[in-house]
């Protein structure tokens, strides 16, 4: 028994006063706090309102017998170890108990020493009951727990504004929440087990999806985000990670979607204003530029007296204003996707020929060189809008030769790469600083520092050469070192003169 728990009761029920006394004080001694009763409906009575684990009942009584107490004990609590206390002739009736569902029993009359290793025994098996039974609420309430806080990020999963699927390693949906059914324009009631292409129309995100399923792309960092066009008005950002498990082994991916078609909006409203100006800005502006001219020639010719140079900055003023109008115009039109002219089959090495002879005046007027290196082997014709690949190549040369000082060296370079054309345009210039690289690509970017204070520009010229690379199927890259220099490498796949 344990001794520092409260005490464990026994009640013992016998008719003799001699024998309820001689078990009081014995088991009191060892520790046991004892209850007595001398008829079974006295027992059953004291039974009725304390808790009573072993009970030492007599066989033989008056009225009630022990037998007769024993099924009422056993209907009111079937815990209680019941010991049956028995004379010598009634071992058989003993045994008869024990079927009945008595524990033990100690024959009459017995020594104290026997009493206490009957009822020592009984209570060691009743402290074992409540440890087992103790351990098993415990486990209960722990598997409960565990249901609950399940069943709790379920319920958190199922109310998150943003789309969540979750793929297994096999590339099949094993759980979509219901924003990620609606904003896919699923029906509700759409069921796991589907593989990823039959939810998401975008095969190439697909593809993503299942590599990362596959642990392919285990680095976080080189994982790209997608634009999911569901409809059109309808804009997804959709972005994917793997799911590790315990060992870091992939498990499948979680797919996040956001829907992102109010900023679509908004930055299309944005550049159809910008277009719109662009447009009304350009006529009155061109105008303006025309007459200045005009005026300016006549004032020459008069000698007026005019200090001629106000007017030569005024017209260089409106060149700059109709240079940046015509830009934020391309801009406009590539970005809205609008192809110019229809692609043709177009010799790279003749534009470039071109291109590079045209500029060769502005490169000799800094004194700077300007080479071609072309491979012996002519170039597969590229199939494309001409006056696209004018644009990419003119801007990049043009800022080669901007951002090179007096005397430098521009080389463009031209090469067959695999399935591809990949041109670069490398000059030893002022180069560009790290912090700046990432944004030279986005609109009105211009680097400003000592090299560059003087030169003018509208910071429109990459932004264009990156949507053209794109329209083209291809993409732009650069190197640079700052007072070293830098290279634009563009890469254009050669396609089939039928398969554009
Ligand atoms: P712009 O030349 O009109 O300023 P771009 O969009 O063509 O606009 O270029 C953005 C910025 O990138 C430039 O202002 C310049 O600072 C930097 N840049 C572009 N090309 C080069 C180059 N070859 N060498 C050094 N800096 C460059």
């Amino acid at each position: 028994m344990d001794k520092t728990d409260k005490p464990m009761s026994v009640l013992v029920v016998d008719d003799e006063k001699d024998i309820r006394d001689a078990c009081e004080r014995i088991l009191t001694r060892i520790g046991f706090q004892v209850l007595t009763a001398s008829t079974g409906a006295a027992a059953l009575e004291v039974m009725s309102r304390n808790s009573v684990p072993i009970l030492l009942l007599d066989l033989k009584m008056p009225g009630m017998d022990g037998m007769q107490v024993l099924t009422h004990v056993r209907e009111m609590d079937e815990t209680t170890l019941v010991i049956m206390i028995t004379g010598f002739a009634t071992v058989e009736t003993a045994i008869e108990a024990m079927k009945n569902g008595a524990y033990d029993f100690i024959a009459k009359p017995f020594e104290p020493e026997q009493l206490r290793i009957v009822v020592n025994r009984a209570a060691e098996k009743m402290q074992l009951l409540h440890e087992t039974r103790a351990l098993e609420e415990e486990r209960n309430r722990t598997l409960a727990d565990l249901h609950t806080e399940k069943t709790r990020i379920r319920t958190i999963v199922e109310s998150l504004p943003d789309g969540v699927g979750v793929t297994n390693s096999q590339g099949q949906m094993v759980l979509m929440n219901p924003a990620f059914l609606q904003l896919l324009d699923l029906p509700p009631d759409c069921a796991p087990g589907k593989p990823i292409e039959a939810c998401i129309a975008d095969n190439e995100f697909c593809n993503l999806i299942r590599e990362i399923s596959q642990g392919w792309h285990v680095d976080y960092e080189d994982i790209p985000s997608h634009e999911l066009d569901v409809s059109d008005e309808k804009f997804l950002l959709a972005r994917s990670r793997p799911v590790l498990g315990e060992k870091n082994q992939c498990l499948g991916a979680v797919v996040n979607l956001v829907d992102i078609t109010s900023m679509k909006i908004i930055d299309r409203m944005k550049s159809e204003f910008v277009a719109k100006v662009s447009h009304e800005l350009r006529s009155p502006l061109s105008t303006i530029h025309e007459q200045l001219a005009h005026v300016l020639s006549e004032m020459l010719e008069e000698s007026s007296g005019v200090d001629p140079h106000i007017l030569q900055r005024a017209k260089e003023k409106t060149h700059g204003l109709i240079s940046l109008i015509g830009d934020l115009l391309d801009l406009s039109r590539i970005e809205a996707g609008i192809v110019t002219q229809e692609p043709t089959s177009v010799c790279i090495d003749e534009l470039l020929k071109n291109i590079v002879d045209f500029m060769g005046t502005r490169a000799k007027g800094k004194n700077q060189s300007l080479l071609l290196d072309l491979p012996d082997q002519p170039l597969p014709a590229l199939m494309a809008d001409p006056l696209a690949l004018e644009s990419i190549f003119g801007n990049l040369i043009a800022n080669a030769l901007n951002y090179t000082p007096q005397g430098g060296l521009i080389r463009v370079r031209a090469e067959l790469a695999g399935i591809s054309i990949r041109v670069s345009v490398i000059d030893n210039g002022f180069g560009i600083g790290a912090r700046h690289l990432e944004k030279i690509f986005d609109r009105f970017y211009r680097v400003k520092d000592e090299n560059t204070r003087f030169i003018t520009g509208t910071g429109l010229g990459l932004p264009i050469v990156k949507g053209l690379v794109d329209s083209l199927g291809g993409f732009i890259d650069v190197e640079s070192t700052p007072a070293s220099g830098s290279t634009f490498t563009v890469t254009l796949p050669v396609k089939e003169a039928d398969s554009s």
